[in-house]
């Protein structure tokens, strides 16, 4: 690029007139950084905003996250999503507890060793809460910069990202680090947009672009062609006794690991199948019925679920296996049950209101 320090002197003053006023930015903290890059991580601003304000209140600093209670842990990032992400935050806090004195270290490389942590996440800490001019490259550095560049290749592959990174390296301001790197994703969140045609008439370093100036800002970034989301066919039962409702834990590994999920089998079963499986937990005797269906979306599955009301007398409750566990009618409201069964929770709840 050329004239890189007048780019870079476009790009702040753009920031300087537009940037949002986000809690994280108003009184800014290293520990604050690291939380919010790593909600937002897959998760839009205007939805983390109220998790962050809940989080920090309830857990004010990396001390206090080493040792918070797992429950709590994931109560507060219910409905988040991508629950590794908070319980690595625990484990970094550990580390940082154990070998920096509960304080995040400050420079790229060490931050990179924390679980959860990659480049981009250790290039935001490190310029936003510690100044070093270090570029944070996410999808809205790619899509702003691939289209600067008119840059030819894929642009979301490790080759890519190596371009793109090469490049915000030789404009980065090496005085306001991080305001540089929030301006770009600024100026990508809210001019060079993702969806539909950016905004050129308005932004600030049109005169710097490449992709403008040939006229097609639409074909950058390339992108690989995308993968049809897979579907999963699941049953799941809404298991209700006279005073509780059935839960399982998910497996350690894999999506939504380690959770608590209403008891849920692969595939769309029969009644009879439905029956042999109430039969292997030991209830030959359930009363059961279909019930309600639901669809749930990740990035690259979807959950196509359909569901069976059983009732069990309670006479009849016994041994569980050690991932089942029968949970009492008024702490449906307080245990974790990722998004995907937000339908189911509230068929649960409804049933349980003539129980509680
Ligand atoms: Fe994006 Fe258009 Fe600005 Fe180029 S001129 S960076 S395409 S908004």
């Amino acid at each position: 690029m050329k004239n890189q320090t007048e780019f870079s002197r476009k790009i702040l003053s753009f920031y300087d007139e537009h940037a949002r006023e986000l809690p994280f930015r108003v009184s800014p903290k290293p520990y604050y950084t690291w939380i919010s890059e790593i909600m937002l991580q897959q998760t839009r601003m205007d939805t983390v905003i109220p998790y962050f304000n809940r989080f920090i209140s309830t857990i004010p600093d990396i001390k206090t996250l080493a040792q918070v209670d797992d429950d709590l842990l994931m109560k507060l990032w219910e409905g988040l999503g991508y629950y590794s992400r908070a319980r690595n935050l625990k484990k970094a806090a550990q580390v940082m507890v154990n070998r920096y004195q509960g304080e995040l270290p400050d420079c790229f490389e060490d931050l990179l060793t924390l679980p959860g942590i990659g480049p981009y996440t250790a290039g935001a800490i490190a310029s936003i809460a510690f100044n070093k001019p270090v570029p944070a490259v996410d999808g809205n550095v790619i899509r702003v910069f691939s289209r600067l560049e008119a840059y030819g290749e894929p642009a979301m592959n490790a080759k890519g990202k190596r371009f793109i990174h090469t490049a915000v390296e030789k404009v980065i301001s090496t005085e306001r680090p991080g305001d540089f790197n929030q301006a770009v994703m600024e100026l990508g969140a809210t001019i060079c947009l993702p969806n539909g045609a950016p905004l050129c008439e308005k932004c600030p370093v049109a005169s710097h672009c490449l992709a403008f100036q040939a006229g097609n800002p639409l074909d950058f970034p390339i992108m690989p062609k995308k993968k049809e989301r897979r579907i999963e066919k699941q049953t799941v039962l809404l298991v209700t006794n006279d005073k509780q409702f059935l839960v399982e834990e998910r497996p350690e590994q894999g999506l939504l690991a380690g959770l608590l999920q209403f008891p849920m089998k692969s595939g769309h079963l029969e009644e009879t199948e439905v029956k042999s499986w109430l039969e292997d937990m030991g209830y030959p005797d359930a009363q059961f019925k279909p019930g309600k269906s639901a669809k749930h979306i990740f990035s690259h599955v979807e959950w196509h679920m359909v569901s069976f009301d059983v009732t069990i007398s309670s006479s009849r409750v016994r041994e569980l296996s050690s991932n089942l566990r029968w949970v009492e009618a008024e702490d449906l409201e307080q245990i974790t049950l990722p998004t995907a069964f937000k339908k189911f929770r509230q068929i649960m709840w409804s049933r349980l209101l003539d129980i509680v």
